[in-house]
């Protein structure tokens, strides 16, 4: 069974969730490297915006760094379509 998972910006009103999803099924090591994302976003973000690094092969990893260069200093919750929702900070 499948799962979508998205990333929320809790700082906006009402909560911001991002277009595309960043994973499909539970429990898998790209929600482990999304959540890696998140906490270090601080650090990627501006490597790729001086384009020292690119988008990551990965689409749910390049799903969950597009919307993270727009949300870099705000709250991001994992969250999956029934609404549940996991604090990555
Ligand atoms: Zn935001």
């Amino acid at each position: 069974m499948s799962t979508y998972h998205y990333l929320e910006c809790a700082n906006h009103n009402p909560p911001l969730l991002s277009d595309d999803e960043v994973e499909q099924h539970r429990d898998t090591e790209t929600l482990d490297k999304v959540r890696e994302l998140v906490r270090n976003r601080a650090t990627i973000v501006p490597l790729l915006r001086e384009e020292k690094i690119g988008l990551p092969d990965d689409r749910y990893l390049e799903n969950a760094l597009r919307f993270l260069v727009f949300h870099e200093h705000c709250k991001v919750n994992l969250v999956t379509e029934y609404d549940e929702r996991e604090e990555l900070e």
